[in-house]
């Protein structure tokens, strides 16, 4: 049965090629969400015609939502004859800015040595593609399948997936029973499947100051020297323990196996676009810090955000006129599926088959949509398994392998099976 499969898969080199190149021109570029809906009703019409119920679901209000830019979503299924689980194929269609350095169109997809460039093919249209060609190839060659299999375009993951992943597990279409199995074609490579990632704490940092003339800065207080105290003492004493910290959750690449923490961005006194050109004639009266504290299954973000308060409150003692106030931004607790779950087991043994090795399991170091699934959908088996590798997600001259493709859709299309046929439970 698997060599049908896989022959079905093989022959449809050329569909799978095509199918990746037309969703790369849609330019569903976050933000501001450029092109959503006709890269949702290109999925749609696909899918429609080859027998699924077809529904389109905007993200009414949620971030970046507007009649110019609607949030609009893909969610096909299709039943089977006989009663079985359902299993989820869940990719995102937006894509970050192209950015400077390409040498070739970024939405032009063009093909060359092998490989398909553009801006998402990697992150994530090419894992889009490869799930629409596994299923497909799964339900010519298996008519009487049981159960049922459902595959959705989503929204806004770059961003946090409010308007998508987020919003469709409000209302109910990633829970049970209507769903039993997720699996996300990120790029985690052909051979790997992605259990889950890190935490993520944003959060914004403020310190206090007064306004007076720049000549006499002795007459206000300077909130850029106050923030200046912040990014030392985090120098000296949060970032040293950030690193000292370890997990044992198999995170790649190897250096995120630790706590991170980004300085995201910082703005202090009047803004440069206040009146362009001219510098800023006062002492600035506040600072702003955003960071981006990444955590690990073996921390607490209580904890984790006490390591950082407690610096602030120390300068607040210590430091003459220090004063600060702390936002969040955003939380994400970590998240790693059980090796044992069903999906995982599946996967693996679709790896061993394809590839005839063991697969390797790992974490990511950011977060992407299975934040949602879990912690809004209460589903726990879901993964991450696509072709590409993580490397060139949003990089210039960012590409997809064409045979890494067809093998992760042959993987895609037995762990299909396997679950639907209830081969692993
Ligand atoms: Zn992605």
């Amino acid at each position: 049965m698997d060599e049908k499969l896989k022959s079905a898969i093989e022959a449809k080199t050329d569909d799978l090629v095509a199918l990746t190149q037309d969703l790369i021109r849609f330019p569903t570029v976050n933000p501001p969400g450029e092109a959503y809906t006709p890269c949702a009703e290109y999925i749609g019409r696909r899918l429609q015609k080859r027998g699924f119920a077809v529904e389109y679901v905007r993200g009414e209000g949620t971030p970046g939502d507007s009649d110019r830019y609607p949030r609009t979503n893909v969610v096909a299924r299709i039943e089977g004859r006989r009663p079985g689980p359902t299993v989820h194929f869940n990719s995102h269609i937006d894509v970050v800015e192209a950015g400077d350095g390409w040498t070739v169109d970024p939405f032009a997809a063009v093909v060359k040595d092998g490989r398909v460039y553009g801006r998402g093919t990697c992150d994530m249209k090419g894992g889009l593609a490869a799930s629409i060609i596994a299923v497909e190839a799964y339900l010519e060659t298996n008519p009487d399948f049981a159960g049922a299999i459902e595959i959705s375009g989503t929204v806004d993951e770059e961003s946090g997936g409010f308007g998508g992943v987020a919003y469709l597990a409000r209302k109910g279409y990633f829970s049970r029973p209507r769903v039993d199995h997720v699996i996300i074609p990120e790029p985690l490579n052909k051979d790997r499947i992605c259990l889950g990632h890190r935490g993520v704490w944003w959060a914004e940092i403020e310190t206090k100051g007064q306004i007076a003339h720049g000549s006499m800065p002795f007459l206000g207080d300077c909130a850029v020297r106050h923030m200046g105290a912040v990014l030392d003492a985090f120098e000296q004493d949060l970032f040293p323990a950030l690193d000292r910290k370890r997990t044992a959750m198999p995170v790649v690449p190897e250096g995120a196996r630790r706590s991170t923490m980004n300085l995201n961005s910082i703005h202090g006194g009047q803004t440069e676009d206040y009146r362009p050109g001219l510098p800023s004639p006062n002492v600035p009266d506040r600072c702003r810090l955003t960071i981006d504290r990444r955590f690990l299954l073996e921390e607490d973000i209580a904890e984790v955000k006490s390591e950082v308060t407690s610096i602030l409150d120390r300068l607040k003692r210590e430091r003459p006129k220090f004063d600060y106030t702390i936002r969040d931004v955003m939380e994400v607790q970590p998240t790693m599926t059980d090796r044992d779950a069903p999906v995982v087991r599946a996967v693996a043994e679709a790896i061993r088959e394809i590839f005839d090795r063991e697969p390797a399991y790992v974490i990511s170091p950011g977060t992407y949509d299975q934040k949602h699934v879990a912690r809004l959908g209460h589903i726990y088996d879901c993964i991450a398994y696509g072709p590409g590798i993580l490397d060139l997600a949003h990089r210039p001259d960012e590409w997809v392998g064409i045979g890494d493709m067809v093998e992760s859709a042959k993987v895609m299309a037995i762990g299909l099976g396997l679950l639907l046929d209830g081969k692993v439970d």
